[in-house]
């Protein structure tokens, strides 16, 4: 076998020798011998063996003891394979070598057979190229590859078993992975995969097609902003409150999303996670109700403690001034009840002097009179509290009315030595001025309102007039130039029991209720009740009613009693009245009148009486009466004597009173204590 290359062949190798010098690729050229000597090799083998081209060529190297002991034989098994065949070129599978310096490298190797003309192999002629890089590229490669995918199996994995929603989206919004939560809970996608590449719209659409008649079944993607938009703006990552329903259930989701970014910085597009939090959101929801309500609870509880302490105050100050009001009623009643027991002790003494006598017993009269004023005024506030003053209306001179009042209390003021005037003015035109009202009620308010002028001024003027306003109202005042009253008690002197500092001093007296009285009365009657004042300087009180026009009243009988002797002579009066005290007044008043007297001190005597005189020409009847009251006796007289006229006398004021027993078919009633001149005129006025 000819081992030696033609001049031609030899010179080719050099050109490929050159070629190649700066390559990775060694390129051998071996002898067809035993071992494979070297016969040339490219200058570049050190770089790769570390044994040096003369190594090779100088045989101190052969090529087949270099080849690793594990992979020679298979080595020279494909030689010798492959040189049987008479293919001209072997492509090895990578085997490794030895270098000088120890290492193990992998090497390819492509070896073409050179035959001779006879067709004998003369030579191996190969390219060995060093793949340890390549090698390792791709075992690192590969080991990512292996990596990559365990981790994205283990992703899935786990985000396919958690209740929460995972997802990433391209820069168009196409979903580039979902887990199942994504998929089963809101996209009601078939799997994973069927959402890859679409967009959410998409799976919301498909979903309202399913039922067009629910406007409520999948509302997800309309109602809440744009969250990929703003991410992917931003740059940041956000949270947001993502609701809608699904399935036509209501779902809020917790979402917080956070673009992706490449290597180079660039977003390529969003990675987002959702959780479910729909029952916290309604507890939230009825939490923060259950706060407002607690809030409003609370208020509610501040203002109920509020109003607790101001009842509170208001109720120490109620038995502040009931305690206040106990001590001033004591005094109200002791004085006058003083007067009248000792000066009628002082009325036995029998050297009494006329004058003296006829002084003594005015002052228990003032003091009586005194006394029924206020137990007419603790009857008012009564009837105040139980709601039973009543209006009863009636045609009224109100100049003439007005009159009679300012008479009353012009006697008083002169007794004031002259230092005290009081006039009054009339505000309509005499004939003009019949007006319609509660007579009863304006004159408590007028004599309640000028007393306590004349009782808080000690000199100057008092004015009463009255006004007709353009808006149809009287307008009443009372003005003095009295000791006036303090700023802040300008409002409380209306309220019960209630007096100003200097008033509540002994030096006045009074109870405090005369206000609230005219008040409840003049609001009884429409009106209005208020008052200016200046400490030390004066008052005026004033008040209005509604101005009704009336009709000239209709002239009463008035009978005029100059003397009382002989007045009744020739007539029958039936006393009914169990008490002998008041039985004993009603006796002395009449006898000077020469009426025949017939007593009852009961209902059933009452009757007997009547039955056996048919004569009787009037009855006064007590209403309080045992065993048969005076109402059901009257009725009883009333079959017996229907044409005698029965005057009911009553200690109760109360306006029910007098109205039961006019219903009772009384003619007309009469208030104990017994006014004699008003008892003697309404017996004239129906018996005569
Ligand atoms: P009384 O006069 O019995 O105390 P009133 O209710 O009539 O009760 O009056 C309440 C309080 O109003 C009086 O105690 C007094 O302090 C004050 N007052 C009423 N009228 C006048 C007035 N003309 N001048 C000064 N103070 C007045």
């Amino acid at each position: 076998m000819d081992s030696k290359l033609t001049p031609q062949e030899f010179e080719v190798s050099k050109i490929t020798n050159n070629l190649i010098k700066k390559s990775p690729v060694v390129w051998f050229l071996w002898k067809k011998k035993y071992n494979w000597p070297v016969e040339f090799v490219s200058d570049n083998v050190e770089t790769v063996f570390g044994y040096t081209k003369d190594d090779f060529m100088s045989e101190k190297v052969m090529y087949s003891e270099i080849i690793h002991p594990d992979d020679i034989q298979r080595v020279q098994k494909e030689v010798i394979s492959q040189s049987k065949t008479g293919t001209s070129s072997i492509i090895h599978e990578p085997y490794r070598i030895i270098t000088k310096t120890g290492e193990i490298k992998w090497l390819n190797d492509i070896t073409l057979i050179r035959r001779n003309k006879n067709n004998e192999i003369t030579h191996y002629e190969g390219i060995v190229i060093d793949i340890v890089e390549q090698y390792n590229r791709e075992k690192s490669l590969k080991e990512s590859e292996r990596k990559y995918k365990v981790l994205s199996e283990q992703f899935r994995l786990m985000s396919d078993n958690i209740p929460d929603l995972v997802w990433s989206k391209d820069l168009d919004g196409n979903f580039t992975f979902v887990n199942k939560a994504v998929c089963e809970k809101l996209l009601i996608a078939k799997d994973t995969q069927e959402p890859i590449g679409k967009k959410d719209m998409y799976f919301a659409i498909r979903q309202r097609k399913l039922y067009p008649d629910r406007k409520d079944w999948h509302t997800f993607g309309e109602v809440c902003i744009n969250s990929d938009e703003v991410v992917l703006k931003t740059k940041k990552p956000q949270r947001f409150d993502e609701y809608g329903n699904v399935k036509g259930k209501f779902m809020f989701l917790d979402v917080y999303k956070a673009p992706i970014f490449d290597n180079t910085g660039k977003i390529i597009g969003t990675v987002g996670h959702g959780r479910i939090v729909t029952k916290e959101k309604e507890a939230e929801k009825q939490l923060q109700k259950q706060n407002k309500e607690y809030e409003i609870l609370n208020k509610k509880y501040i203002a109920q403690n509020k109003e607790l302490e101001i009842a509170k105050e208001k109720a120490e100050e109620s038995n502040r001034l009931k305690s206040a009001f106990l001590a001033n009623m004591s005094h109200e009643i002791r004085t006058p009840m003083n007067s009248i027991l000792g000066f009628a002790q002082l009325l036995k003494d029998p050297s009494l002097k006329p004058e003296s006598k006829n002084q003594f017993i005015d002052i228990i009269n003032n003091s009586a009179n005194h006394l029924l004023n206020l137990i007419n005024d603790i009857i008012d506030i009564s009837k105040i509290d139980a709601n039973q003053m009543n209006v009863i209306e009636n045609e009224c001179k109100l100049n003439e009315f007005l009159f009679e009042i300012y008479q009353f209390f012009h006697s008083e003021v002169s007794r004031k030595k002259g230092q005290l005037k009081i006039v009054f003015k009339k505000g309509l035109a005499d004939g003009n001025d019949v007006i319609k009202t509660d007579t009863t009620r304006l004159r408590q308010i007028l004599i309640n309102l000028i007393g306590n002028a004349v009782k808080f001024t000690h000199e100057g003027l008092i004015e009463v007039k009255y006004t007709l306003t353009k808006d149809k109202q009287l307008l009443f005042s009372i003005k003095d130039t009295g000791i006036g009253i303090h700023k802040k008690d300008l409002t409380v002197i209306f309220e019960r029991f209630r007096q100003s500092e200097e008033a509540s001093t002994r030096k006045y007296g009074g109870t405090g209720l005369g206000l609230a009285i005219s008040k409840a009365c003049v609001e009884l009657l429409d009106g209005k009740i208020w008052v200016e004042s200046q400490h030390k300087k004066g008052s005026t009180f004033y008040f209005t009613i509604p101005y009704k026009k009336g009709t000239t009243p209709k002239l009463e009988k008035k009978i005029t009693i100059d003397k009382s002797a002989d007045l009744f002579e020739g007539k029958t009066i039936l006393v009914v009245e169990d008490d002998i005290h008041s039985t004993l007044l009603l006796e002395i008043i009449l006898k000077p009148t020469k009426a025949t007297i017939l007593n009852a001190k009961d209902g059933f005597e009452a009757i007997e009486v009547c039955k056996k005189n048919a004569n009787i020409h009037i009855i006064l009847m007590d209403i309080q009466l045992p065993k048969l009251d005076g109402l059901k006796t009257a009725k009883e007289v009333k079959k017996i004597l229907p044409h005698v006229p029965i005057i009911s006398q009553t200690a109760n004021a109360m306006h029910q009173d007098k109205q039961k027993s006019l219903d009772a078919g009384c003619v007309d009633y009469i208030t104990k204590p017994i006014n004699k001149k008003e008892l003697l005129q309404k017996i004239a006025k129906y018996m005569l």
